[in-house]
């Protein structure tokens, strides 16, 4: 079935009419292909007759090629995955795992092959029906699918045209460019030389880990996926890796077959549960709530690391207890800095400043002399000649977790306090414990507590810092593009800005997504919100009460990302005038756009695909064939797209423009020479110039040959490269050959945290989380987002996608149900009189949207459960799962004024969930 083909006959094809009109070869691998001939397809030339003799000649002609190209695919599964692509007569066949990795470490085992089905089945989905061959304009209404071909001319000139109006007229941060995986340098550059506005996904997706933020002022924590094999314990919160990390799960294996004991903490029985030794599952959203039980039972029975807790963290800082705020360097000098603290030193019997905070010159963990104690009470005299009394964080924590007994987990989790004491036990007794955090932490309300909880177990147990021990959570990136930003802009400035709140003002989510959160005191969840933008602790462009005029969607996908994107439809596609969508595939928001342009795939263009420390190569994306049809690379789209600017701009009466927040004068009568760099890459530059060039520029690729890198395909990390740089905050020292641990840098080397104390920090005395009570990691009942309804609704990464692109796959498709499901409990559906595969209607306060029930009692009572990335046209009616996805901000994101809380790209900022959402069903039959 075709999805989006109203209007567009030429688009209804088979895959052997798709490749026959995307002027190259028209053959299978069968005998009929034996009449063509390569040259013939893609030059014009008369067809040559192939001569063959028998069937052998046949099957030996099925397995020969004309080249063998490495590759592979830079969507965002954190994977280094080098491939073989097999090319005959212009057509990628197919793809076979490049299995040349070196062995990284004896005595562990091995990387070889690295792959999934989704990249074994990328050239199936080039191909495809789905695949945009042609730049198209809509005739009909927006949405109405009726389309036409038209010239790249045509569209380009037309979208030029626009953008000067609205630059003109308006301002370029009326232009919106969300970031995604898929065409970023090309479309940064862009944004960055016109000054338009670039949303990031981080939080608008609901991948900021904020509470690991929170507690050590990045989110970067990983170390070699064969480390794992280290540990003694690991615990697998909400991370399902035989779905989602497919490349490297087998570590978890043959961890398990050397004896590693494995819990997986999940509310459902997802297809990593067979892997592990026990099963945990808290109620959807409660997971903090059995992290802080487990706190509970290791303070209880003294199975905390002392030694570890003085020097790593903040539990020995004195807090005052009239005001709950920290003691100052400021509370005893008129001029003391705000960002120096206190311990009580046992030696000296008095309060001390220990090294290594924000505002200590020393910058080290080195306590030296220093005795800190972690319990007691005192009294110190302040400069006000007040005398206040002070205790230790370490004391504050242990009268917090009195309440989370196990009785009290079990209480508000569900899961039986004898099983609470049992999981806590092994993972405190284990010599080396991992917690391993899935991306689906951050998609709960309370996901910064869970995480706040969870680094507090790795403290409390001194596992931080350990080899195969400690916290895993997220990815380190690992360099990326040099060509970002033209020479011209590249002051450091730019308006890349957090998504969430950006949806939130600009996308009409505030008017449903502030109305469940019980906010404690008298300011409402918006309140917050809205203050935290107003005091610039976000940025935001345009500005509020400015409406945003041209969004152009270059591999990014809103329509379907976005929780509730059919308010986002409503409230904010009628404020625009213009829609763009760049793609390789038919997305969710090309079907909406003004015009849809056909992109290269990933085998059409060349890069480096960025790497993480999880899988420790870097990988070569090399074109292995012209781009298909009419489709085009991003780079040679934009830089035409700024060449029609270039050319009209002065006739249109716009040349020059301030920029006044960045203090920028732009020009739009310069703007295709400022993107090609004065023609140094033109629109038609070989993209393997970037490669080159990236290798040249970056320190990631010191002493790696460019020629072996070329013809390998992959070659390990030799250096840590740019761990440093602003989009990379990492803890790691990286030794070639040796499997490294996360947080080295703070516990072998003593460097401080990146935190406001310079410790892993679990008191933060901002006022807003005074007010939420939340200074400390607590338990708070999950909100009931989406309103009064008996189901949970959670959600996942799904098996069959890496991300949205390959969720209509044929392939993918045929090794499930083919089309979109709800997981439901059994008992639940037969007490409604729901058949298995019925169509039921799913519903709360905010949307409602029709699926198929698959029931299975692998899910909790309850609790209602989609694998996500499915695109809004695969359903019926048009509207997807995230109808109900009733995402509330925590106004907590919104902090960006205290120490490590302040926003960059990547790192803190509000965050969009979805898990713990209310929903009801309803039968449509009977
Ligand atoms: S999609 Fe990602 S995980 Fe799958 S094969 Fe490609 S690079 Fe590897």
């Amino acid at each position: 079935m075709n999805h989006f083909t109203k209007g567009v006959n030429s688009m209804v094809q088979t895959r052997r009419e798709f490749i026959k009109n995307a002027s190259v070869s028209a053959v299978s691998l069968s005998l009929s292909r034996l009449s063509f001939d390569a040259s013939a397809q893609s030059g014009g030339v008369a067809p040559a007759t192939v001569e063959y003799g028998d069937w052998r000649d046949v099957y030996k002609n099925k397995w020969a090629w004309d080249k063998v190209v490495s590759s592979t695919h830079s969507c965002n599964c954190n994977h280094n995955c080098s491939w073989k692509l097999y090319v005959k007569e212009g057509i990628v066949w197919r793809e076979e795992q490049n299995a040349t990795y070196k062995h990284l470490h004896k005595g562990l085992a091995d990387d070889n092959p690295q792959g999934c089905q989704k990249g074994a089945a990328f050239s199936n989905q080039m191909y495809s029906e789905n695949r945009l061959r042609y730049p198209l304009k809509r005739v009909g209404e927006r949405g109405s699918r009726n389309w036409k071909r038209v010239s790249w001319d045509e569209a380009l000139t037309d979208i030029a045209k626009s953008t000067v109006e609205v630059v003109r007229d308006e301002g370029a941060d009326r232009i919106i460019i969300p970031m995604a995986t898929q065409g970023t340098a090309a479309k940064s550059r862009y944004a960055n030389a016109i000054g338009g506005v670039v949303i990031e996904p981080y939080g608008d997706i609901g991948d900021a880990h904020n509470g690991a933020s929170m507690t050590t002022g990045t989110l970067f924590h990983n170390a070699t996926s064969d480390s794992r094999m280290m540990a003694d314990c690991i615990i697998m919160w909400i991370y399902n890796p035989s779905s989602t990390r497919i490349a490297d799960a087998h570590h978890l294996s043959e961890a398990r077959y050397g004896g590693t004991t494995i819990v997986s903490v999940s509310p459902d029985q997802n297809p990593s549960h067979m892997h592990a030794d026990y099963w945990v599952n808290p109620e959807p959203g409660t997971d903090h709530g059995m992290a802080l039980a487990m706190a509970h039972i290791i303070v209880r029975d003294d199975l905390y690391d002392e030694g570890f807790l003085r020097e790593q963290t903040d539990m020995p800082f004195l807090v005052r207890m009239d005001n709950k705020k920290f003691l100052r360097a400021s509370d005893f000098e008129a001029d003391g800095s705000d960002e120096v603290f206190y311990v009580w030193d046992r030696k000296t019997n008095k309060a001390v400043q220990p090294p290594g905070s924000m505002g200590s010159a020393d910058k080290t963990l080195i306590l030296g002399d220093t005795d800190p104690a972690l319990e007691g009470k005192w009294q110190v005299n302040l400069a006000s000649g007040e005398s206040v009394e002070v205790t230790t964080v370490f004391e504050l924590m242990k009268l917090s977790l009195a309440g989370n007994t196990p009785e009290y987990g079990e209480k508000v989790t569900g899961v039986g306090a004898k099983t609470l004491e049992k999981i806590a036990a092994i993972y405190a007794n284990s010599e080396t414990a991992l917690i391993q955090c899935g991306w689906g932490m951050p998609k709960i309300y309370h996901g910064d507590l869970l995480q706040r909880a969870i680094f507090l177990l790795s403290a409390l147990t001194g596992n931080t810092g350990k080899v195969g021990g400690g916290v895993f959570v997220g990815g380190i990136v690992e360099s990326g593009s040099p060509i970002t930003f033209p020479t011209k802009y590249f002051n450091g400035k730019h308006r890349v800005i957090p998504g969430a709140t950006w949806l939130y003002v600009h996308g009409g989510l505030n008017k449903v997504s502030s109305r469940w959160t019980p906010v404690p005191g008298e300011k409402t969840a918006d309140e917050y919100i809205m203050e935290g933008l107003e005091k610039g602790w976000m940025p935001i462009w345009p500005k509020p009460g400015e409406d945003p005029r041209i969004l152009i969607e270059c591999g990014s996908n809103l329509l379907r990302r976005t929780r509730m994107n059919h308010v986002l439809r409503e409230n904010l596609w009628p404020k625009l005038k213009l829609v763009v969508t760049i793609d390789f595939h038919m997305s969710s928001s090309a079907l909406e756009s003004d015009y849809v342009l056909p992109a290269a795939g990933y085998y059409e263009s060349s890069a480096i695909k960025y790497s993480d420390s999880a899988s420790p190569y870097h990988v070569m994306r090399q074109q292995a064939v012209e781009p298909i049809a009419e489709s085009r690379q991003e780079w040679w789209i934009f830089a035409e797209l700024c060449k029609r600017i270039q050319k009209m701009a002065p006739g249109m009466g716009i040349t020059q423009y301030e920029d006044k927040d960045l203090g920028l004068t732009r020009d739009l009568s310069d703007i295709y020479d400022v993107y090609t760099e004065n023609g140094k890459y033109p629109e038609d530059v070989d993209t393997m110039e970037f490669v080159k060039l990236e290798m040249a520029t970056s320190p990631a690729y010191k002493g790696i040959d460019f020629e072996e890198f070329r013809d390998k395909g992959q070659v390990n990390w030799v250096n840590e490269g740019g761990r440093r740089s602003p989009t990379s905050r990492a803890t790691y020292e990286f030794t070639p050959g040796t499997p490294h641990a996360d947080s080295s840098d703070q516990v072998s080397k003593k460097m401080p945290w990146f935190t406001l104390t310079g410790r892993t920090q679990f008191y933060l005395d901002h006022d807003w989380f005074l007010e939420f009570g939340e200074e400390l990691p607590v338990y708070v009942p999950p909100p009931a987002m989406g309103g009064d309804h008996p189901f949970r609704l959670t959600c996942g990464h799904a098996r069959w996608s890496i991300h949205s692109f390959m969720r209509d796959n044929e392939l993918m498709l045929r090794l499930q149900r083919g089309e979109p499901i709800m997981y439901m409990n059994d008992e639940d559906a037969a007490e409604r009189g729901i058949e298995d595969h019925e169509i039921v209607e799913v519903f709360n306060d905010v949307g409602s949207f029709k699926v198929h029930i698959k029931t299975t009692p692998l899910m909790q009572r309850y609790q209602l459960h989609s694998y996500h990335a499915w695109e809004r046209y695969m359903f019926t009616g048009g509207h997807s799962h995230a109808a109900v996805q009733a995402s509330q901000i925590k106004p907590l994101g919104m902090v960006g004024n205290y120490g490590h809380l302040k926003y960059s790209v990547g790192f803190y900022q509000p965050t969009n969930v979805d898990k713990g959402a209310r929903a009801d069903v309803r039968r449509l039959a009977g």
